[in-house]
Formats: C-alpha cells, sequence, structure tokens
C-alpha cells in the first residue's frame, strides 16, 4: 500500500519555527502577518497621515504595479515598470542575464507571451547586459522533460531567438547539470542540506525572473518563489522538494486495478494484497500515478503541501543567495488559471487580467500579487473562492506558507508598499 504518511521527509515540520496555520483559509490572518500592519495596496500614498506609518512605509520593499484597469499600453508600460522599480539597475555593462522564464507545457496557452519577454530582453540590452532566455526541464515526463524537447515545446509556443532577441537555452542541460549551494536550515527542520542550481543560471552575473502568477495544485499558487526555489535547480532538487508531498492512498476508493504501477515511469509501484506499493527510494515524484488513478484513489495530503511549501521556500532562498543584489522580479497576474503552466490544459482563467508587476523583493512582490488576485472580482463563481487567499482555498492548501517562510529566511517581505503606474 502506498504509505499515509511522507517517510523519507518526516522530520521536516513546517510547525518548527515558522509560523504556519493549519486552521482552515477562512481563518487565516491575511491581514496581519508578522509584527506590522500590511499596507493595503490600494490605500497607498494615503497613508500619509501618520508620520510612523509614513517611516515604516519608506522603509518597506517597494513594488510598482501596471494597473490594466486604468487601460495601459503594455509594452511601453513595461519599460516605464523597469525603470521606475529600478529592477535592472544592478546590471553592468557586459554582464550575462539569465531571463528565467517557464515557455509553456505543449497544449498549455496561458504562460507569458513571448512578445513580454521580447520586452524585457531589449531593456537588458539597452543596459549593455547580455541576455538569454531560460528554463530548466520537468520532473515528470512530458514535452519538456529534456532539452531537446524543451526546446521543440518552446519553439511551438513562440519561444525562439527571433522573437524573444535573445538566445534559448536550458540552463540545466539534461536536467542534472547543476552547481550545489547551501540550504539554510535556520528556520524550520527542513531536510534540504544543499540545493542544485542549474548551471547555467549560476554561471549568470544576473538574474532576472519572469513569473506568472496562477494557481497551483500542491503551493496553492505559483509565482516569484515558486519560480526560483523549482523553476532555477536540477531535476534532482526538483524531486528532493517533491518528497515532502508524496501521493497518498486512499484504501476505500482503490479497486486495485493496477493502472498506476503500469504507468509509473520509474517503476516505483509494485502490487501487493491487491493494493499499489511504493518503493520510496526509486520514486521521483512525478505524480503520474496520481493523475492516472480514474477513481481518485490517490491525494496529496494538506498538511504535507505546506511541508512542501516550506522546502520550496528553501530552495528559493538557496538560489537568490547566490546573486545578492543582482536580481529581479516582474510578475505578470493575468490569465490566473487553477493550475499551472506544466497543465494542459490549465482551466479558464478565474479573474480579468490585473496587471504586471516589478520589485526586487520576491515575497512582496508575490504578496502583492496575491493581494490583487484576492481583491479580483471573480469570473467564475466556485464556493471555494470567497475570502482570502482564494487560490489557497482553491487547492486546499494555506498558499502563504511559502511567504512566510521566505521572509523568516531573509528572502524579503511581508509588509510592501505599492505604487500604481
Ligand atoms: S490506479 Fe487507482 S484504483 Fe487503480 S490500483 Fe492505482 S490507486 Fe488503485
Ligand atoms: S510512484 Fe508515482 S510519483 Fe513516484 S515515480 Fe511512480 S508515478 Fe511518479
Amino acid at each position: 500500500m502506498i504509505e499515509r504518511t511522507p517517510d523519507p521527509a518526516k522530520e521536516c515540520s513546517p510547525r518548527r519555527g515558522v509560523e504556519r496555520t493549519g486552521n482552515p483559509p477562512s481563518r487565516i490572518p491575511v491581514r496581519r502577518v508578522g509584527a506590522g500592519a500590511i499596507i493595503d495596496p490600494y490605500d497607498f500614498p494615503s497613508v500619509s497621515t501618520s508620520k510612523r506609518h509614513v517611516s515604516e512605509a519608506l522603509s518597506m520593499p517597494k513594488v510598482l504595479f501596471l494597473d490594466y484597469s486604468r487601460g495601459v499600453e503594455i509594452l511601453p508600460g513595461i519599460e516605464r515598470l523597469c525603470s521606475e522599480s529600478g529592477i535592472l539597475k544592478a546590471i553592468s555593462r557586459g554582464d550575462s542575464v539569465a531571463v528565467k522564464v517557464h515557455m509553456g507545457e505543449l497544449g498549455n496557452v496561458t504562460y507569458i507571451r513571448p512578445a513580454f519577454v521580447r520586452k524585457v530582453v531589449d531593456l537588458v540590452n539597452k543596459r549593455g547586459g547580455r541576455p538569454f532566455v531560460t528554463d530548466t526541464v520537468t520532473l515528470y515526463p512530458g514535452a519538456r522533460d529534456t532539452a531537446k524537447k524543451y526546446l521543440a515545446t518552446a519553439a511551438y509556443n513562440g519561444f525562439v531567438k527571433e522573437s524573444v532577441g535573445a538566445p534559448v537555452v536550458i540552463a540545466d542541460g539534461g536536467g542534472d547539470e547543476g552547481r550545489a549551494v547551501a540550504v539554510s536550515n535556520a528556520v524550520s527542520g527542513c531536510s534540504l542540506r544543499e540545493i542544485e542550481v542549474a548551471r547555467g543560471i549560476w554561471e549568470a552575473d544576473y538574474l532576472l525572473v519572469l513569473s506568472h502568477v496562477k494557481g497551483h495544485m500542491i503551493s496553492g499558487f505559483g509565482g516569484a518563489v515558486k519560480n526560483l526555489g523549482m523553476g532555477c535547480v536540477t531535476r534532482r532538487s526538483k524531486r528532493d522538494q517533491h518528497r515532502a508531498n508524496p501521493a497518498l492512498l486512499d484504501d476505500p476508493r482503490c479497486d486495485g486495478c493496477g493502472s498506476c504501477v503500469q504507468a509509473c515511469p520509474a517503476r516505483a509501484l509494485s502490487m501487493r494484497d491487491g493494493r499499489p506499493q511504493r518503493d520510496p527510494e526509486k520514486c521521483d515524484h512525478c505524480g503520474t500515478c496520481l493523475f492516472t488513478c480514474s477513481r481518485n484513489a490517490l491525494f496529496w495530503e494538506r498538511e504535507n503541501k505546506e511541508r512542501f511549501q516550506v522546502y520550496l521556500a528553501h530552495a528559493a532562498a538557496a538560489v537568490s543567495s547566490r546573486f545578492g543584489e543582482k536580481i529581479g522580479f516582474i510578475n505578470f497576474v493575468q490569465d490566473v488559471t487553477p493550475h499551472c503552466d506544466c497543465a494542459a490544459p490549465a482551466g479558464r482563467p478565474l479573474f480579468p487580467d490585473i496587471g504586471i508587476l516589478a520589485s526586487t523583493d520576491p515575497v512582496a512582490i508575490d504578496k502583492a500579487s496575491l493581494d490583487l488576485v484576492d481583491k479580483a472580482h471573480l469570473m467564475a463563481a466556485d464556493k471555494r473562492l470567497s475570502g482570502p487567499d482564494k487560490l489557497g482555498r482553491y487547492h486546499d492548501v494555506d498558499s502563504l506558507v511559502q511567504l512566510r517562510t521566505a521572509q523568516e529566511l531573509g528572502m524579503g517581505r511581508l509588509e510592501y508598499t505599492l505604487r500604481i503606474l
């Protein structure tokens, strides 16, 4: 039988040292996190009536927001975002600049548009940087699980040198080319000791992280922190993080059909007493068994999904530590689908397109993106989507765990000031 508790990762508890709520999302204190009050995105700069409030606001990370509802032109808007947020300032002439972007699974159509990437590439060129557009291969079997297949899928989706204006490079080669970076365990009992940053990214002088904000089955949502922690690492490091969240068996639902055993690409499953048995040493945590089961007998448990986010934040912190100040973030909050860009299809967008954000702080930009999503008008009626943390609610997980952990690790702050362009 597939175990009900995570064996390799059981020593890692998000409860140790990291504020994590086990409460349902409706009770998550979204408006107050940590010691300070969050500045309501749409209240700034009206906070100027209090001197203390002003000084707090000035010390907070800045997030620039290109608000689509104001009828802005997007490509010039991206230029203003980059210029006024200062995210490209740390690029020196001659710097190699990794423009990290998810180029979409084959069949997915809601990834970041190549034209937006082209605009960013042009701006990097203007500053004298040497940009390349990059991503890493997938853990799961599919159309992006080798560099060759990924480049073919990227071309199908519109990511070629002629469109994005820079070479398209798969940063981890066949999935295993990386450089080890130590993981800080200062915050929780996360068992990760090191993360392999994809070689092509590790060797860059500057990392510019372009993230599509959307839902995610395990982490609730994906943004800058997820793009760093999962998107910039080798296949081995992706697997090490996913170990925190193994597929579990809901025994009464299983009819012993064996389809999951047949589908497992790692031959990690076998039938025993009419039930699938997983070999944790062989399992790559690709999720294929879970998606194969037509009876929904395999599932991810909420507590483990939140444990996964603790791992994710540790990996993200390790990746960002490689770059210090030479890192910047742009979040595209549009086509906010329930599922991520690895999914084909990813589902109908849940909200109208919101806009684009830029910041040097990955935690602040993700929190600002989530706050904007929470304020947005829902296009699809779904009772899971009322109240705060709508994307987390959709996937039955507290999606702020990754951000709280990242803040505790010193990656950035949940409090921010938002300037609307
Ligand atoms: S595919 Fe589902 S129902 Fe069939 S053996 Fe696997 S878990 Fe059980
Ligand atoms: S057991 Fe499931 S998650 Fe593990 S490798 Fe096989 S299909 Fe993938």
